[in-house]
């Protein structure tokens, strides 16, 4: 047997296999890229739960006529340059995997124009060894990304595909979180052509709560505790529910990225327990920032994990933090009060 290196296309193909296992894998990271490129305007268009076409269109930095073919080569970053870098992460992204990948694994056009340069061209990767073409086209500032046919040349990953509902499901769902990940830009998701979910940026943070509502439910503006603890290097703000409430929505963020950490969990629910002794969590839209310094983001390809330097600091900073805000279980006589009150 010889050794030889992989060719580019299977080597980004076999990368897709860790980032891009679903239609809403490709929509996260192309929406991360538009978030870091400073774009206050994303549109999110799919076509059949994404199996036909993904297209993100956003007003952010662009990319230079000159980058658009490194932008879809492996390893390409803007965003870190250094191992010191890496521990100080300010971005979503920082692996310079994504465009690659998602490129190896449909047909991909990538169209652009930053503000200083007076065009815009377009580029598209395809062949074996993913040639990037680059061509003129009309585009305004801002960066448009087409994913179309999404693992038409891997079956063994199509295969695994799921309805169109289904599929565009996770889409929502993907979208729902990120919109409470930055209340600041305004997100528009399309499914069919047809408008699903329209968030309008809100600037004023009093205007944070309506955008959790629309998002996680209304329960949230009406009966959600705000909770706001801790100080710059490790802070908690949010909000949660009351015990008992049949709204169960729960995000977390760390950093403005969007989590399911156990620790984090585990500091949520052990609070609940411990005041109200409750067994099923409430919902809950809950953000922690901390120093990037005390975060480890490089655990997990999709980034779903944190590993925090100081865990048990961390932990029982949250478990702290909650446990001021959750109300105690008063069983039988929280029920009769509203049953009365209802009457
Ligand atoms: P990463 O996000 O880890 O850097 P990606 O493969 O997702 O890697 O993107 C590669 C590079 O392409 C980014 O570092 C960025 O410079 C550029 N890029 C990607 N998407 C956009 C976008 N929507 N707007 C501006 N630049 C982008
Ligand atoms: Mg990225």
């Amino acid at each position: 047997m010889s050794i030889e290196i992989l060719p580019a296309r299977l080597a980004n193909q076999i990368a897709a296999g860790e980032v891009v296992e679903r239609p809403a894998s490709v929509v996260k990271e192309l929406v991360e890229n538009s978030l870091d490129a400073g774009a206050t305007r994303i549109q999110i268009d799919i076509e059949r739960g994404g199996h036909k076409l993904i297209r993100i269109r956003d007003n952010g930095a662009g990319i230079g006529k000159d980058e658009l073919t490194l932008a879809l080569s492996r390893h390409a970053t803007s965003k870190l340059k250094s191992l010191d870098d890496l521990e100080n992460i300010c971005s979503l992204g920082f692996r310079g995997e994504a465009l690659a990948s998602i490129s190896s694994v449909s047909r991909l056009t990538l169209s652009s124009k930053p503000k200083a340069q007076e065009a815009a061209w377009q580029a598209f990767a395809e062949g074996r060894d993913m040639a990037v073409q680059v061509k003129p086209v009309a585009h305004p500032d801002g960066t448009t990304i087409e994913v179309k046919d999404l693992f038409f040349n891997t079956p063994a990953r199509r295969k695994f595909l799921r309805t169109e509902k289904t599929e565009f499901s996770h889409i929502d769902e993907l979208i729902k979180r990120i919109a409470l990940s930055r209340f600041d830009v305004s997100i528009t998701l399309t499914h069919n052509q047809k408008v699903v979910r329209q968030y309008r940026a809100k600037t004023e943070p009093t205007q944070a709560i309506t955008r959790v509502a629309q998002v996680a439910g209304k329960a949230f503006a009406e009966q959600g505790l705000h909770i706001q603890s801790g100080e710059s290097g490790l802070q908690l703000h949010g909000w949660v529910l009351p015990v008992g409430s049949a709204n169960t929505t729960q995000y977390t963020y760390v950093n403005n990225r969007m989590m399911r950490d156990k620790l984090i969990l585990h500091a949520i629910r052990q609070a609940f327990e411990e005041v109200s002794g409750a067994q099923e969590l409430p919902g809950f839209v809950i953000y922690i920032d901390i120093d990037p310094r005390q975060v480890d983001v490089n655990v997990h390809p999709a980034k779903h994990e944190v590993r925090f330097h100081q865990g048990r600091l961390v932990h029982d900073f949250i478990l702290q933090a909650i446990k001021q805000v959750v109300v105690p279980l008063q069983g039988e006589f929280t029920s009769q009060a509203q049953t009365i009150e209802h009457e």
